[in-house]
């Protein structure tokens, strides 16, 4: 395993005003580069990827106020590096997805340390879910804002209610949950980044960028998209979710305060600029929004999926012509979010020794971009693997366990289904605004347990394809004809890597 080449995490980004793409590729700085567009410093968005943002962003992108780092008010027990202990797991990453298996490995009595740059950082993305995915976990004190359903702007003619409340986590309180859990679970932290890991049989050694060593029965890598240790052996070639987004104080906004907006296909505020009309037209881009009052709202302008990914430019410039024509007055912005959440691509090595979970497993859903909901359901199934394997008696190889681990997060069925996710993106993929208007005119009209079934990855293979069946009996004429045309290939390719995927 170790003599695998972690494929290059490649970043294509379409330039707005040519059409061409430009490669990031993995070379020392193109890769600070690329940190700096996910986490880096908000002035960063100035450039991206060498192109600069239009001047009608300038005056919104001036509101944008210097990155706040929050700190959470709590002591962390500190992993102690001089016993050489080994710990029966390491977590590397504290996002949501590696402190939700952290906190539940080490309720059942096992060590862990988590190790992260940042450990008490107050999670910077703004995370949407449908309140029953939450609610199914117990969750709903983690909820900041619930509406009570949503909405979809198909087009200026045309809006669809959806009768299913929505709501905005509060993420600090979430986070704060979780580590306090941990603490009280005796879980140790580490604050550094690992570089590096060397497996032997029993144990795997951790190197972090201090110089630390930490040593672990079972490493779970949950760095997110970054995908520090976990190892892919095939092309990454995934779709890519770009959005900006504002939090924001405005004038007023003409949105129910009681729905959130979902989707905002219309594109009536391009009128009087035929360039970004057309560009817009060719790979649309939506409005997101989350109004918390007459004069508070989050604002977040969404490629959905594109590959090569949509420029932040692009986007930004889209934002503001729409805002205006909205009348939305922006006076001032609490923080801003860029956006670039990779979709679908190859699934990573399955087995290998190191286990992931979340980002960096390929847990996104490939058609939508969500993943969080999906990831902290998925925590306690990886939990328990390990939880079972290191507490039995039989005394199992590291490698062992960890393959226990990616079967109990991969079987057969969310293969299966991750595939037909893909085959969503790739239709999405080739759908211009007109064709992604009547698609989601289809979609939304479907009985709501398909449609909640999809977004929220509950429909597995065979329900996936009445699923399919009644999307396409919903859709119009034109949509049916464009579903056969661009989705006859990737069909054929979700059959070919469904038949070549054995259990
Ligand atoms: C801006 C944005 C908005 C999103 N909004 C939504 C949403 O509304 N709903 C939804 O369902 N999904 C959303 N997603 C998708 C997904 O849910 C998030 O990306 C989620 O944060 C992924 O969780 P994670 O724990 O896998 O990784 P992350 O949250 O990215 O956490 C990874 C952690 O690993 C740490 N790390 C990285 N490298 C190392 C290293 N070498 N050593 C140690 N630690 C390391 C990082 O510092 C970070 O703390 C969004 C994604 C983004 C980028």
């Amino acid at each position: 395993m170790d003599t695998l080449l972690k494929t290059p995490n490649k970043l294509e980004f379409l330039h707005p005003l040519h059409g061409y793409s430009e490669k990031l590729s993995n070379s020392a700085s193109s890769k600070l580069q690329n940190q700096e567009l996910r986490f880096g410093p908000k002035k960063s968005h100035l450039k991206w990827g060498g192109f600069c943002v239009r001047a009608s962003s300038g005056a919104l992108l001036e509101l944008v106020p210097e990155v706040k780092k929050e700190n959470l008010d709590l002591e962390l027990p500190l992993y102690d590096s001089s016993k050489g202990v080994v710990v029966d797991l390491a977590v590397v990453g504290g996002g949501p997805a590696g402190l939700a298996v952290a906190q539940q490995v080490s309720q059942a009595g096992l060590s862990v340390c988590a190790i992260d740059p940042n450990p008490r950082l107050i999670w910077p993305n703004n995370y949407g879910v449908w309140v029953d995915e939450f609610e199914a976990m117990d969750l709903l004190d983690c909820l900041d804002t619930t509406w009570s359903g949503a909405v979809v702007f198909i087009n200026d003619h045309s809006k669809k209610d959806l009768d299913r409340p929505y709501g905005r986590v509060n993420r600090k309180q979430l986070k704060s949950k979780m580590l306090q859990k941990c603490i009280s679970n005796g879980v140790k932290f580490h604050q550094a980044k690992v570089i590096k890991v060397i497996h032997e049989e029993s144990k795997s050694l951790l190197i972090c960028n201090d110089g630390v060593t930490i040593q672990a029965a079972v490493v779970l890598d949950a760095t997110g998209f970054s995908r520090c240790l976990v190892q892919y052996d095939k092309p990454y070639n995934p779709g890519y979710q770009v959005a900006y987004g504002i939090l924001a104080e405005v004038d007023e906004h003409p949105f129910d305060v009681d729905k959130m907006v979902f989707m905002d296909w219309r594109d009536s505020h391009l009128d009087g600029n035929m360039e970004l009309k057309e560009r817009n037209s060719r790979i649309p881009t939506f409005l997101y929004a989350m109004p918390f009052s007459s004069t508070r709202i989050f604002l977040e302008e969404t490629s959905l999926v594109a590959r090569p990914g949509l420029q932040m430019g692009d986007i930004q410039e889209r934002m503001v012509a729409r805002l205006k024509h909205l009348g939305i007055k922006v006076k001032s912005i609490e923080e801003d979010e860029h956006c670039v959440i990779p979709m679908g691509g190859p699934l990573p090595v399955l087995p290998q020794r190191v286990v992931g979970i979340g980002g960096t497993a390929g847990m996104v859903h490939p058609s939508t971009g969500y993943m969080v909901a999906r990831t902290l359901a998925a925590a306690p199934i990886v939990a328990n693997a390990i939880v079972q394997f290191l507490g039995s008696d039989r005394g199992f190889s590291g490698d062992e366990v960890s393959a226990q681990v990616w079967k109990d997060l991969w079987p057969i069925q969310r293969r299966r289904q991750r595939e037909f996710f893909c085959f969503g993106m790739d239709i999405l993929l080739k759908l211009d605004l007109p064709g992604t208007r009547r698609f989601f005119d289809a979609f939304f009209d479907l009985e709501p347990r398909y449609w909640h079934g999809f977004l929220s990855s509950r429909l597995f293979l065979p329900e996936l394809i009445f699923f399919g069946l009644s999307l396409f009996s919903h859709a119009s004429n034109r949509s049916r004809i464009e579903i056969m045309a661009k989705g006859t290939l990737p069909l054929v390719n979700m059959i070919n890597n469904l038949v070549q995927d054995k259990e």
